[in-house]
């Protein structure tokens, strides 16, 4: 397991301290030795970790601790069994889609209630190893969260910096729950990430953003234990949220090491759905170009989306629309709202950014991208709950009723009996 530079490839120690980026600028990779793993016996013992309780491994994500950090002593684990989420099969969204079979992978049920849980327990983990006490990050508002969370868990300090604007109440309130010293800022995530990646070590911070390449590895149990789940068979489709661009990212990477293990044939096409006005990767592969111009001022009501420079988008290149021959798309508030209110009725519910999945993959099965013969997985990033702001903007779609406050009604039987006829 070693650290290469992305641009130059020049290699790294995992385990040197304060490490995100290569001396020339460029994002470093995780690269694993996999020569000896053979995919028969991988299975059988991811199978058998299926019977464990209360161990580390017990995990979605430490289950395939042999993939994510094959060098990390259990014992310096610390977990919360983040992943082990939920997977549907919902006929009113397969419906809406118009594929032919659709799963839902709900990594909102994640113990702080988004996907970030299954990249920071590996950060966390490792800086701790690394002997670092205080983490920091910036954030949208559920990278704090889940910071926040594991460092409380690991007696270790949380060190936020929250954008002023566009974060959730709930978000930065849990944040501030599990006991993060949080600096509301001025600027936006962008700003946060640049002030880190030029101060943090001179603070003796480790930075949790997913420029930390271990957040990636972690996030690659997405996709294993969705794989795991249908035995090995994965859809034609895999279709993520576009933001920061660590589980496009994260998710080709974890394809490209199933196929190359031998655990998968073929590797499925990953759609990456961007908010139309935080769309920077979007428009950067529809103009066919090969760098990418940030989006100076986003803006969009799903505010897990709302970065202008997604730092990962090197890797997402290379690896979902390269490797794993990917597409993007972009999707307007409106249509997030629409997809939202139909995820919440059918009983799994998501925050708006999750629900940009939905209405991308309804876009591409319009424009023909996505066959209606095909197959595909969405992955709802963060739970109903993290925005609850959200929820009455987007129950004007279906429960016109229900999107003001109610007018009381007197409990008698015969004004329930007419209101239920
Ligand atoms: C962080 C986040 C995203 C964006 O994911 P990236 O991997 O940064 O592209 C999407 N949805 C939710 C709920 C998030 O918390
Ligand atoms: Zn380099």
């Amino acid at each position: 397991m070693k650290f290469v530079c992305t641009q130059c490839h020049k290699e790294a120690l995992v385990s040197e301290r304060g490490l995100y980026r290569c001396v020339c600028g460029g994002l470093l990779d995780t690269i694993h030795d996999f020569k000896n793993m053979d995919a028969q016996r991988l299975k059988w013992l991811f199978d058998s970790r299926l019977a464990e309780r209360n161990t580390p491994l017990a995990g979605g994500v430490w289950r395939y601790k042999e993939l994510i950090h094959p060098e990390l002593p259990i014992e310096r684990i610390v977990t919360k069994y983040e992943g082990n989420t939920g997977l549907y099969d919902s006929e009113a969204l397969r419906t809406a889609a118009g594929v032919r079979r659709l799963w839902i992978k709900a990594q909102s049920e994640n113990p702080s209630g988004s996907f970030k849980d299954n990249g920071m327990t590996v950060a966390v983990s490792h800086g701790r190893w690394l002997g670092y006490d205080r983490f920091a990050c910036t954030s949208t508002g559920n990278t704090s969260s889940s910071m926040a969370m594991y460092a409380a868990l690991a007696n270790a300090e949380a060190v936020v910096f929250l954008p002023s604007e566009a974060v959730s109440r709930n978000k930065a309130l849990q944040t501030e729950a599990y006991g993060a010293r949080m600096f509301r800022t001025t600027g936006g995530y962008d700003d946060g990430l640049r002030f880190l990646d030029r101060y943090a070590d001179s603070l003796g911070l480790y930075i949790c953003n997913s420029i930390n390449p271990l957040r990636i590895e972690g996030q690659k149990s997405i996709v294993f234990e969705l794989a795991h789940q249908l035995r090995w068979k994965l859809p034609d489709w895999i279709v993520v949220p576009g933001g920061a661009l660590s589980n496009a990212s994260a998710l080709g990477k974890g394809l490209t090491e199933l196929r190359d293990i031998g655990f998968i044939d073929t590797v499925p096409r990953i759609a990456v759905v961007q908010a139309e006005g935080a769309s920077p990767f979007h428009r950067m592969i529809q103009s066919g170009q090969r760098s990418l111009i940030p989006a100076s001022r986003p803006d969009t009501i799903a505010n897990a989306l709302h970065i202008g420079n997604p730092p990962n988008w090197p890797k997402a290149l290379r690896y979902a629309i390269e490797f794993a021959d990917g597409v993007t798309a972009s999707v307007s508030d409106e249509e997030i709202l629409e997809a939202k209110a139909l995820i919440d009725r059918s009983g799994i519910g998501c925050e708006p950014a999750s629900a940009a999945t939905l209405a991308g993959l309804r876009k591409l099965v319009a424009a023909g991208t996505v066959g209606k013969d095909e197959t595909a997985a969405c992955l709802l990033t963060g739970s109903l709950l993290k925005d609850t702001d959200a929820i009455e903007l987007s129950l004007r779609f279906d429960s016109p009723n229900l999107a003001g406050p109610l007018n009381p009604v007197e409990l008698t039987i015969e004004n329930i009996r007419h209101v239920l006829m």
